[in-house]
């Protein structure tokens, strides 16, 4: 299945530098900043840096050290906000959307890192 990935799409934009963010992490292969509209009292958005639309796409095409980098990004963000359930805390919840029926928004892959509230049911 071809990918159409749009370069003007926000996140590219940031990425470039066009657009100020606050990073609170930044890797060789991702980055994560605060959501601009948190849902959670924590709500961080982790990106891979390459131009993926979903994580489909990232699965594809991405190298091996691009997926490791984020997975781990991933985790290093649950453990700097401290989420993790194995430090005694109250967990988070990690999600992607892809797609219309997802409701993703912006189409350059991104993990939403949420906790510090009860969640409640995934699909409410
Ligand atoms: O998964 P989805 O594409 O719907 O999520 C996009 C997210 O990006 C939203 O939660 C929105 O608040 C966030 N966003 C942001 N900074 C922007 C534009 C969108 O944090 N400049």
């Amino acid at each position: 299945m071809p990918y159409d990935y749009d370069p003007q799409n926000i996140f590219a934009k940031i990425l470039r530098g066009e657009i100020p963010s606050q990073p609170v992490l930044e890797t060789e292969h991702s980055i994560a900043f605060p959501d601009i509209s948190p849902q959670a009292p924590t709500h961080v958005l982790v990106l891979p840096r390459g131009p993926y639309v979903c994580y489909d796409h990232f699965i594809a095409e991405a190298s091996e050290a691009e997926i490791l980098d984020f997975t781990r990004a991933v985790a290093e963000v649950c453990r700097m906000t401290g989420l993790c359930p194995g430090d005694g805390k109250d967990g988070y919840r990690v999600l992607f959307n892809s797609g219309l029926h997802s409701g993703q928004e912006v189409p350059h892959l991104h993990a939403h890192v949420v906790g510090g509230r009860p969640l409640g049911p995934l699909l409410a």
